[in-house]
């Protein structure tokens, strides 16, 4: 075996370990850490690549690829993460796209028809996943709006025109010197890539971006192929498949069918949204720290329910000194996590255990639902669409039908955020209407500071 093959093996084995770890929050800092070390490995043996004739190209792309990678992983926050793997999704699957097109280039017409069938499927997916990809960053980053964008026959357009792309690929086989078409091939991939995005709404993106992984894992491992590169074949396939996985979890998750993301008609609008909450909408009620502290008497079970505003905040520190206090007041504590909380699977759950919240006082979803109602107070930290009561009521949602925290449900609800602005989904939330509702207007980490103070005093008194 060569020097190559051998760091090849190593890589790959290295990533199925390493994916093995991701599947529990113990063990996934390691598995990230071998996975990575198996991506060096897999840099250093394609050094040793016997076809390279010249390092010059390969060192400009190292240091081009580290003064782009490493700022970004220094600068860029966590609740940015989405974004910024949208974006690492869409520079992969540019640069197997291109590859794609430079074996075009140079074999063309000399193409047998299994290499083009397969440069074909790798540019039409590295094509759709770089604008897809890129769509769905400046979605997640607020530069498009969130909201799902709808134009009459979408889905009959959209499917149209990838059945004509699947034409031109199976043309390109029995043409491959049809040079012309390969580039139209080319451009309406990019543009099928827009049109996948533009009606999938910003809540529904966590199910998006798993998919769009899961297609850069393919157009990698149709590279593989390509190129007759047994360690891309592994990765693609790895990242595909995983990718595919979860993708398939989240749909689950968020009461999505699968199929409809594959064609990108899902999370739009059904019929104009005009029930705003305007004429029903009275005046919410607001409170103060000390109000709030005496929401507490008599209480014996708080479901804290954390939401990305905890994260942006940083307050999950706070959020803990918050249940230590009331622990220590004879209050049992328990924790919803709702899937899709934040801006990352498993979001809440990395934050938590960073303020070394004891892992078995989290529940998913599923577990403490049926819990609300026997709770007396539910404590909303920054946690917004996932609680929203129009998911199961209000066709014309966005949200409509994704499974939410029943946080309503609860005997006394408090909900910390600042202001009345709707979460990610861009939707008004009937939570904060409710008659057994308290919004405590603040930034989260400054509000569970000062409860904390507040509750400590009250332990003092006793
Ligand atoms: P939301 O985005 O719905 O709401 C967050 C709330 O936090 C806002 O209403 C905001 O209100 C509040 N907030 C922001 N900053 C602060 C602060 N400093 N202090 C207090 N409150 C703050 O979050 P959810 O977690 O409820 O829902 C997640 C959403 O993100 C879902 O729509 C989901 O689909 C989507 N998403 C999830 C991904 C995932 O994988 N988890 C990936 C991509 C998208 P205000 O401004 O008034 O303070």
């Amino acid at each position: 075996m060569s020097i190559l093959q051998l760091l090849y093996l190593a890589s790959a084995t290295l990533f199925i370990l390493g994916i093995r770890g991701l599947s529990s929050p113990e063990t996934a800092r390691k598995g990230m850490n071998l996975a990575a070390f198996g991506m060096l490995l897999a840099i250093v043996g394609t050094l040793f690549h016997h076809e390279i004739v010249t390092y010059k190209w390969i060192i400009a792309g190292l240091i081009l690829g580290s003064a782009i990678g490493v700022p970004m992983s220094l600068w860029i926050p966590m609740t940015a993460v989405p974004q910024r793997t949208a974006l690492s999704h869409a520079g992969g699957a540019l640069a197997a796209c291109l590859i794609g097109v430079s074996e075009y280039y140079r074999h063309g017409i000399s193409l047998g028809t299994g290499h083009m069938a397969i440069i074909g499927v790798e540019v039409l997916l590295g094509a759709l996943t770089t604008t897809g990809s890129l769509m769905a960053a400046a979605k997640l980053q607020g530069l498009l709006p969130g909201r799902p964008i709808t134009y009459p026959f979408q889905n009959a357009s959209t499917i149209s025109l990838l059945a004509f792309l699947g034409g031109f690929i199976v043309y390109l086989t029995a043409h491959p010197g049809a040079t012309h078409l390969f580039y139209i091939l080319l451009a309406c991939s990019f543009l099928f890539g827009i049109l996948l995005l533009v009606p999938i709404g910003a809540a529904d993106m966590p199910c998006v971006i798993t998919l769009l992984n899961a297609y850069a894992g393919l157009t990698d491992a149709a590279m593989g192929f390509m190129l007759a590169n047994r360690i891309q074949i592994v990765t693609g396939s790895l990242d595909g498949s995983s990718g595919l996985i979860l993708s398939i979890l989240m749909c689950r998750a968020m009461n999505r069918p699968f199929t409809n993301i594959l064609f990108g008609a899902f999370g739009k609008v059904e019929e104009a949204s005009t029930e705003v909450l305007e004429s029903k909408k009275k005046s919410v009620k607001s409170l103060t720290i000390e109000e709030a502290v005496n929401l507490f008497n008599e209480a014996k079970r708080v479901i804290i329910v954390p939401g990305y505003g905890m994260a942006a905040a940083q307050a999950q520190h706070a959020v803990r000194d918050v249940a230590d206090k009331l622990k220590a007041l004879g209050v049992a504590i328990k924790y919803a996590i709702h899937p899709v909380a934040g801006r990352m699977p498993g979001h809440m759950n990395v934050l938590l255990a960073e303020a070394n919240v004891p892992y078995p006082e989290l529940f998913d979803m599923d577990d403490i639902n049926p819990e609300f109602s026997e709770a007396d107070v539910a404590l909303v930290v920054g946690a917004n669409d996932v609680t929203n009561p129009a998911a199961r009521h209000v066709k014309s949602s966005p949200i409509y039908g994704m499974p939410i925290l029943d946080v309503d449900k609860a005997k006394k609800v408090i909900v910390f955020k600042r202001s009345m602005a709707p979460g990610f989904a861009g939707i008004d939330n009937d939570l904060y209407l409710l008659d057994h509702t308290w919004m405590l207007f603040g930034d989260a980490k400054d509000s569970f500071t000062k409860l904390a103070g507040a509750l400590q005093n009250v332990a003092l008194q006793k």
